[in-house]
């Protein structure tokens, strides 16, 4: 059966670098039997400016409605004067929200031919390849109560809640699990059991889920202080770690950094029902947006990650990263990834080498 993917292209480099992608979709349709209907929307800065809001109805409708949706990246300078309820970045929480995505999915692959654009040393890094999954409803971010309050003393003192429910650890340690199961079935649990009560019920119910349910992998825990060490320190010793939102956000970004290339990192997430939102890591880079400079692999690499999470076409997902790896083999490198010897191309003819090698 045809399955449908909403495309939103947004704004800045994002119209850019999915047209790429969408290359890579037609050529997957046209000459690899993948079955798939393709309709566009509007959401963030291009939605303000054509509807007053950075997510229509009609956008939200048209997501609920699809397999999967591939969004480019919001936001700009344009927009950054506008107040904070209607900037083009509400359109994503709000795609989070209206879709129920809780499950947030951040690879961090090194390519090895990229190993030097790397902070750290090539022989700690390349070929890296471990998988962050943040729980992305719940947490210290959305728990109540919140805000600021006046003391009896007349100091205000600021407060957040963390908070967690049995149900919701549950889930986000099956999507971790689930997808050990296609990698080396390992999961890293991490948390703050020492310090926080909310993580050490964490901790309690990811054993309890994986040792009921999941016998099969190995579990660990880890304090979050120490897995942000280990990231820097060894982090090929992980394969999935899996965390709750703040935890997560902190530990994902430095993830992303440790393989110097924000160009290149897609993103997953997912809802109950395994629909999902598919993104490049990055944002929508107005400082070189409309050069045709921008670096279309980490949305053809989203791509590959719908394919396997929400389509169920796991080997045109390894065809698409097997067609990344023969580009870069070939030397072929946009300006953010650019070193000394290789060929340098821009956004257009980066995506047309991945259909190219997509045989
Ligand atoms: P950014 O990720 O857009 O850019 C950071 C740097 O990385 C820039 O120098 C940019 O040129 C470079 N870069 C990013 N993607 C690249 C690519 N594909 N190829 C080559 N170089 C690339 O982050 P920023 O500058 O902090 O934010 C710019 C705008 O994007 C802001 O409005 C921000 O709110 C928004 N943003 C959106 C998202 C999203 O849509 N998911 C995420 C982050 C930031």
């Amino acid at each position: 059966m045809s399955k449908n993917i909403l495309i939103l292209p947004g704004d800045g480099i994002g119209p850019e670098i999915v047209t790429e992608a969408v290359k890579v979709l037609a050529a997957l349709r046209d000459d690899h039997g993948l079955e798939i209907e393709m309709d566009e929307a509007l959401v963030g800065g291009a939605a303000i400016d054509a509807t007053g809001v950075p997510l229509p109805d009609v956008t939200l409708q048209m997501a609920k409605e699809a397999d999967a949706v591939l969004l480019g990246a919001v936001g700009g300078p344009k927009w950054e004067s506008l107040d904070i309820s209607v900037r083009p970045e509400k359109g994503l929480l709000g795609l989070r929200s209206g879709l129920g995505l809780f499950a947030n999915l951040r690879p961090a692959i090194l390519y090895p031919q990229l190993a030097e654009a790397s902070t750290l040393k090539p022989e700690i890094v390349a070929g890296l390849d471990i998988l962050i999954v943040r729980e992305l409803t719940g947490d210290i971010y959305f728990g109540q109560p919140r805000g600021v309050r006046t003391l009896e003393s007349g100091e205000r003192q600021g407060f957040n809640t963390m908070v967690y429910a049995e149900h919701e650890i549950e889930r986000i340690v099956r999507v971790a699990c689930d997808i050990a199961r296609k990698r080396d079935r390992r999961v890293c649990s991490v948390d703050k059991a020492n310090v926080l009560e909310c993580t050490e019920l964490w901790r309690e119910v990811a054993t309890r889920v994986v040792k009921n349910e999941y016998p099969d992998i190995e579990l660990s825990h880890m304090y979050v202080d120490n897995a942000a060490m280990q990231l820097v320190r060894r982090p090929k010793q992980f394969d999935v770690m899996v965390t709750g939102n703040i935890f997560g956000d902190i530990l994902s970004d430095a993830a992303a950094m440790l393989t110097g290339s924000i160009g290149m990192l897609p993103s997953a997430s997912l809802n109950e029902s395994g629909r999902g939102m598919y993104e490049p890591i990055h944002g929508s880079a107005p400082d070189i947006a409309g050069k045709g400079i921008a670096n279309p692999l980490a949305t053809i690499l989203s791509l590959a990650m719908m394919l396997r999470y929400s389509l169920g076409h796991a080997a045109l997902a390894d065809r698409i990263e097997a067609a990344v790896n023969k580009v870069l083999d070939d030397g072929l490198r946009t300006p953010d990834i650019l070193s000394e010897g290789m060929i340098e191309v821009g956004t257009e003819a980066m995506g047309d080498a991945v259909v190219a090698a997509l045989i």
